[in-house]
């Protein structure tokens, strides 16, 4: 069993996705859209997010999103330890308990040295 797993669209979907919306973007508005890019690349480019596409981590249960480098490094006491998610999903106003999903968001693995792997 494993409890690593990543938010990881396809490069080819995010791609078709990126030529869809500027095709109705264009549809709609007209030339004012020609800019828009019209390519996974071009998209990184004008947005900004060449290396931060790859770095989320996300919780199996709730897929909740998290920074993959605080999940990595998070530490209790000074000791590096498995990240648990904190997600709550319907808070119970009535008994005033915030139940946290609290699934593991990697597994300590000895093969790598003590460090914590996604
Ligand atoms: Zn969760």
């Amino acid at each position: 069993m494993s409890f690593c797993k990543r938010f990881n669209i396809p490069e080819t979907a995010t791609e078709a996705l990126i030529q869809f919306i500027k095709l109705l973007l264009i549809e709609i508005g007209g030339s004012n859209f020609e800019e828009f890019p019209g390519s996974l690349y071009l998209a990184r480019n004008v947005l900004g997010l060449k290396d931060q596409y790859h770095n989320f981590a996300a919780c199996p249960k709730c897929h909740k999103l998290y920074n993959k480098k605080e999940v990595e490094e998070f530490q209790q006491n000074g000791n590096l330890t498995v990240m648990k998610c904190s997600h709550v999903k319907f808070p119970n106003l009535t008994s005033r308990r915030l139940k946290q999903c609290q699934t593991p968001l990697a597994e300590r693995s000895t093969l790598l040295y003590g460090r914590i792997k996604i």
